[in-house]
């Protein structure tokens, strides 16, 4: 920004969907920039602001002035501030929380500030009596630093940014940050090289021989790995250097999440399908906007296919985004690219420290890193100039953000592409039917991989019929004949199995033995879980906790039957069944823990893990290349959701977690059961055919006007009482279909669903109530919302009942 700048337009971090002008005193002129954050008097608050630009003039006859500037270095570029725009329209979401949603939260460091008296400021202290809370700060800063956020514990009273702002500038104090968490320290290791000076080696010891040997053949590598043909190397090395034969240097490593260094790959020779793919999509590289969609099936090697892409978008400057639905398969990404492309990947996800965070965000500010890999929060990474945007597993629920601000990652992927004019490519093996139809209509550009790498097999997947299985004792019959062989063959070959059941815990479904009441939710509607190894029923919406030896609420009675099935109580029905068998889970519960689920991907790695049970957690892209037998322990767990997706949801579970099968070198087989064998979504599964599928299920969706023929836009109401929660959502109706008569000729087409009663009626206390409205066009149904949103400003705030905005809904319940 220039330096005469004296109007900023700023985002406030409040409900409030506009942004603000500004005035800049001239002392601050010099360090504004677009990106930084401000703080500003708003009414009769100070909070901060985001700068968005300069502003010409002010047309407001008393424009305000800032009082203080956060941050040294801004957060985001210039670039962003139109991104950040566009997503609060289209998520009606207020703008300067879009951005303070973007930022991660560890970067608000100016708690952090740690602050001490200068030389200069003890004097004034001492001989220049400042008044008032001047004098109470400095007075705090006598014994020592201190941090902001404490002295304004002590002092008992807010301190003004401003007035430690010209503290600083008169020299009075110094300041630091004093980020929370650790910082994270590179790893060195110490690497030898040969000289390339000729010296002769005639005279040299034998060992000594060997090291020049091996240095000339592989060139630069760790002292730690050339101790394994010269186990006396390190103290060899030193003579050598000494007389000139070597250099040694440090040298920055990456460790893998398992902790052994990543060593360097290089590329793979591509196959045909690959090369294709890379070659389409690179040609359009720097030539402006366009989506990719590439499907290719499980174990095609998409992931080979983005790296190159990737490596030519920063061969051209450019930076590259990549986005994975979740942390466990971050780490996975990372470490392939970290091999690579080194020291330029940076990584942000939610089990970062904020100290982490920090750093990983400036070093893609300050360039330094020009491949950012994370989750959905990911797709705000503040880059400048991006060739490429890669959605891995673009289908997946995960980057749908629900709570906050609800948006898509996916979707905004494609609108960064078009604002930064550069590629968006979004691939996976079970596409989202919205994007394959944007594929058919030629929205986006499809690419294919139809094959396996290496011409490797799919599975071979078996279906077995879960309402022909004979053992009716409960549970047991979950591990049908059919499996249990199947199972028994692996591990006599030493091989690994998958078994997913997609829900956690012990039972599902306590009921009562004596009345047959269920144990139910005291918040919500629905039934506890029990979960055995925490002693206690759970709900898993509200995360209501009681303890498992409670009584039946109805009738008192101790015998309470614990229905339903759980990973937890199917890890210990295998574990009855194959005793020796070495068994992990996989789910929620066992994954709370730092580091737990690379325990388990390490135990997979290392063969101490023989069986795996899991939820859709193991279901979602990893590459376990010994596994041989997946399981489905029953495919219809998702099927009977009230959700027009259930079917969508359903199909690509079962593809994805079939595709686990059979990606090394040996083949492999699932068995799939489900009590709906002839369902075209189980029988397209089978098939691994996801076009069959997309076939069936568009001509549902049309039949039906759902997405993609469609857009919607949920309000979903919520309130703790019953009565109060349902009339206002009747108001809300009543206004929306008011609204539609009032403007027949612009919203002929659009349609008002509701308000009826959600199907979760109630969770952690709060009564659901939600209206559906649904239009063809995305303008049409934004148009009504916003007028309904200006008509009504009222509606939508109010303290008793919540009234939340969905745009493109995925959690319908
Ligand atoms: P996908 O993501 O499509 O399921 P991956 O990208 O995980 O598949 O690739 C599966 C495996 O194939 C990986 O171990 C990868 O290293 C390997 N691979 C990828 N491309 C090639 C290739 N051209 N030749 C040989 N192996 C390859
Ligand atoms: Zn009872
Ligand atoms: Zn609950």
């Amino acid at each position: 920004m220039e330096a005469d700048v004296r109007y900023i337009e700023v985002a406030i971090a409040l409900p409030v969907f506009q942004t603000f002008t500004y005035s800049v005193p001239e002392s601050f002129a010099d360090f504004i920039a677009t990106g930084k954050r401000v703080l500003v008097p708003f009414g009769q608050r100070r909070v901060t602001g985001y700068v968005f630009g300069k502003r010409q003039d002010s047309d407001i006859a008393e424009v305000k002035s800032i009082l203080d500037i956060l941050d040294e270095v801004p957060l985001f570029p210039s670039t962003m501030v139109p991104f950040f725009k566009w997503t609060s329209d289209y998520y009606k979401y207020p703008v300067g929380q879009v951005v303070k949603n973007a930022l991660p939260g560890g970067l608000n460091v100016r708690d952090y500030a740690s602050i001490a008296l200068s030389e200069k400021g003890r004097h004034v202290l001492d001989h220049g009596r400042p008044a008032g809370i001047a004098a109470d700060i400095l007075g705090q800063l006598r014994s020592g630093s201190i941090l902001v956020k404490d002295i304004r514990k002590k002092i008992d009273r807010d301190i003004p940014g401003a007035l430690l702002y010209s503290f600083e500038r008169s020299g009075w104090i110094t300041k630091e940050w004093k980020l929370a968490g650790e910082k994270t320290k590179a790893r060195l290791e110490r690497f030898v090289r040969l000289n390339d000076n000729n010296l002769p080696v005639d005279h040299l010891s034998k060992a000594r021989t060997k090291i020049i040997d091996v240095l000339s053949n592989e060139g630069v590598i760790p002292i730690k790995k050339l101790k394994e043909t010269v186990p006396t190397a390190a103290a060899l090395i030193k003579s050598l250097e000494i007389d000139g034969y070597v250099t040694a240097e440090y040298r920055r490593v990456f460790r893998d999440p398992f902790g052994d260094a990543i060593e360097p790959d290089r590329p793979y020779i591509l196959n045909q399908e690959q090369q294709k793919a890379v070659s389409q999509s690179v040609n359009y590289l720097t030539k402006g906007y366009k989506t990719f969609l590439l499907r290719g099936v499980t174990g095609s090697g998409k992931t080979e296919v983005y790296m190159q892409i990737a490596a030519e978008a920063i061969k051209n400057k450019l930076a590259v985004l990549v986005l994975v639905p979740e942390i466990a398969l971050i780490t996975q990404m990372e470490r392939r690219f970290r091999a690579r492309f080194g020291e330029c990947v940076a990584v942000l996800h939610s089990a970062l420290s904020a100290g982490e965070r920090f750093d990983q965000w400036s070093r893609i500010i300050q360039g330094q890193a020009s491949i950012a890999i994370g989750a959905r929060s990911a797709i705000f990474a503040p880059f400048r100039k991006i060739g490429v945007i890669i959605v891995d597993e673009e289908h997946d629920a995960s980057y749908k953000q629900e709570g906050s601000l609800r948006y898509n990652a996916r979707d905004l992927a494609t609108v960064r592409a078009k604002q930064n004019e550069c590629l968006a490519l979004l691939g996976s093996a079970t596409p989202s039917l919205q994007s394959y139809y944007n594929a058919a209509i030629k929205k986006f550009t499809e690419l294919t991989l139809e094959t396996r790498v290496e011409q490797r097999p799919l599975p071979v997947i078996r279906i077995v019929d879960l309402r022909q299985s004979r053992d009716m004792r409960g549970i047991r019959r979950f591990i049908t004949p059919e499996l249990q062989q199947a199972m028994k063959t692996s591990l006599e070959r030493g091989e690994q199995i998958l078994l997913f059941l997609n829900r956690r815990g012990y039972a599902n479904f306590p009921v009562c033995g004596a009345c047959g009441q269920p144990v139910r939710c005291k918040h919500c509607d629905i039934s506890l879980t029990l979960h055995q190894q925490a002693n206690a029923y759970r709900c898993h919406y509200c995360g209501f906790s009681r303890a498992a030896r409670s009584k039946c609420e109805y009738c008192g009675s101790v015998k309470i039957r614990h229905l339903g099935l759980g990973t937890e109580k199917l890890e210990a029905l295998v574990a009855s069944i194959f005793p020796k068998a070495r068994i992990a889970r996989m789910d929620r519960d066992t994954t709370k823990r730092k580091g737990s689920i690379l325990k388990l991907l390490k135990g997979l790695k290392n063969q101490t893990t023989d069986i795996l049970v899991g939820t859709q957690m193991v279901a979602k892209g990893h590459d376990f290349p010994d596994i041989t037998l997946v399981g489905i322990i029953c495919a219809d767990l998702s099927l009977s959701f009230p959700d027009f997706r259930a079917c969508e949801r359903t199909f690509q579970l079962l593809a994805q977690v079939a595709g686990r099968a059979g990606r090394g070198e040996k083949p492999g087989s699932v068995i799939l059961q489900t009590y709906n064998p002839d369902h075209f979504c189980i029988t397209a599964a089978r098939q691994q055919d996801f076009i069959d599928f997309y076939r069936q299920e568009i001509h549902f969706r049309k039949a039906l006007n759902y997405p993609p023929y469609s857009r919607m836009i949920q309000l979903k109401i919520s309130g703790k009482d019953p009565r109060e929660t349902e009339n206002h959502a009747n108001l809300l109706g009543d206004l929306c279909r008011r609204l539609k008569t009032n403007h027949l000729d612009c919203y002929e087409h659009l349609e008002i669903m509701g308000p009826i009663e959600a199907s979760l009626t109630r969770v952690a206390g709060r009564y659901r109530w939600q209206i559906l409205l649904k239009g063809l066009s995305a303008k049409a149904l934004h148009e009504f919302i916003n007028q309904l949103l200006s008509n009504n400003p009222t509606v939508f705030v109010r303290h008793s009942v919540k009234v939340t905005i969905d745009v493109d809904p995925y959690f319908m319940m």
